[in-house]
């Protein structure tokens, strides 16, 4: 019984040195749980005695575990630049600071200023988009799987949605396009076959309780070989003829030409609209390298109807989206296309990360390193199958020990051909002084 007494108060325990500058309540906590437990152990008699030091030394390492940060930075070393798992598209600390204005302070995000009275959230973005796209309206929601659920749900509730067998696609974290149809009320009605689907088969399924034709970008795949799909101006026209509506969930929007060919058989949001569609959705963070956000665009009548629907409450975005999305959109406006990482990292010419990778070989020492020109793709459910160049660092070693190493050092790279690759295509160069430091200790 001596040794319960020995059990320190936590009051005491709060105050000691070891704790200055710490929260009392989150330490008190731990104390607490702690020796509870520990006076559990002493009258069940599992333990004999304990050393009050230790007993410190855990409850100070129980909370700075408290506060080690569960989100943390990571080196996207895998040249995948939009690379779902580690945070698709990034935001420039110059988008960032300018949308912190609206962040931290308050702002006329629902406030009409000139009239003094309730304004409009999605005004702001669609303003800009409008101008960016030449479109009649814009809508932004959550993301565009919301977009797609909300589209489908408004116009196509009880009622038939004509769909290509060759697009009903699985993006990934299980997103389906028939199972997000069927959640939407909307009722699959699919046509052609999985590598062919014509006019005609979109024609002859258009029935009385049909709403709409679908168009859904195959994302993740590609078919090859024998396979056809059918144009959207012939969709349009069908829809038109039929008053149906007309949708082409897009999943990533990109503007500017895109190099290495990766445009091919990837129509730019510009050739898109040209087929004057009458709504268009894509992805925020994906190509368009923004925010997290579905980006719904085209006629006014439609959208108007969007926006009443209950849904759009459930789906709405907040400031911290908006004031990101606004920005990017400035700076496609401006063709400040620096300030788009995804952009940037996608436009470097293998001449300049080849000039970028030597400097770093020469700087951590030629016998542990080379230089590989390699191959890499898009990745973000963009671009199936499009590979296009890249150069990376070869760190000389066993491949797999090396991978977990800098894995470790919040490096994450790849393997290939029994090689580790640190793949500077998705690397920032202001991240170069880093990596460098990181090869240097563990070569070391
Ligand atoms: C990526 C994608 C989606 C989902 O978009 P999120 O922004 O990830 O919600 C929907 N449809 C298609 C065709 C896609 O490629």
């Amino acid at each position: 019984m001596n040794l319960l007494r020995k059990l320190p108060k936590i009051d005491k325990i709060v105050i000691n040195p070891l704790f200055k500058g710490l929260n009392p309540s989150r330490l008190a906590q731990i104390a607490r749980e702690k020796i509870d437990k520990l006076r559990a152990n002493i009258l069940a008699k599992n333990i004999e005695n304990f050393d009050n030091e230790d007993l410190l030394k855990d409850i100070k390492y129980s909370y700075d575990k408290l506060f080690e940060p569960s989100l943390k930075p990571l080196i996207n070393a895998t040249g995948v630049i939009l690379h779902t798992n580690m945070g698709r598209s990034l935001i420039s600390e110059h988008i960032l600071g300018e949308s912190s204005k609206i962040i931290t302070n308050y702002s006329n995000l629902e406030y009409n200023q000139e009239k003094g009275c309730r304004g409009e959230r999605y005004e702001h973005v669609s303003k800009h988009l409008k101008n960016l796209l030449h479109v009649e309206d814009v809508l932004v929601v959550n993301n565009n799987a919301s977009a797609v659920f909300l589209i489908l749900n408004t116009f196509a509730k009880n009622k038939e949605v004509i769909v290509s067998r060759g697009e009903l696609v699985e993006i990934g974290g299980s997103f389906r396009i028939p199972e997000v149809m069927s959640q939407s009320g909307a009722l699959l009605h699919e046509v052609g076959a999985t590598n062919k689907t014509n006019k005609n088969d979109y024609k002859n399924a258009i029935n009385e309780n049909s709403a709409m034709l679908m168009k859904v970008h195959q994302s993740n795949f590609s078919i090859e070989g024998f396979s056809d799909d059918t144009n959207y101006a012939d969709i349009k026209t069908l829809c038109v003829d039929n008053n149906l509506i007309d949708y082409y969930d897009l999943g990533s929007g990109y503007i500017p030409e895109l190099p290495y060919n990766l445009g091919k058989n990837e129509p730019s949001l510009q050739t898109i609209l040209k087929d004057d569609p009458s709504l268009i959705s894509f992805s925020g963070d994906k190509l368009f390298g923004s925010v997290q956000a579905g980006i719904i665009a085209g006629k006014k009548e439609l959208i108007d109807k969007l926006k009443k629907n209950q849904l759009l409450r459930m789906l709405r975005v907040d400031k911290i989206t908006l004031s990101i999305l606004e920005e990017t959109i400035k700076a496609y406006l401006k063709e400040d296309y620096k300030s788009i990482p995804t952009l940037w990292m996608l436009f470097q010419s293998e001449e300049s990360l080849h000039i970028r990778v030597s400097n770093i070989q020469k700087e951590v020492g030629e016998s542990t390193c080379n230089v590989i020109k390699s191959k890499t793709v898009m990745g973000g459910g963009t671009l199936p199958n499009r590979e296009f160049p890249t150069v990376a660092l070869h760190v000389k070693g066993k491949a797999t020990t090396l991978e977990r190493s800098f894995r470790k050092n919040n490096i994450i790279g790849r393997i290939e051909n029994d090689m580790f690759l640190i793949d500077f295509r998705s690397i920032l160069p202001e991240f170069e002084k880093q990596i460098i430091n990181t090869i240097k200790e563990i070569i070391k």
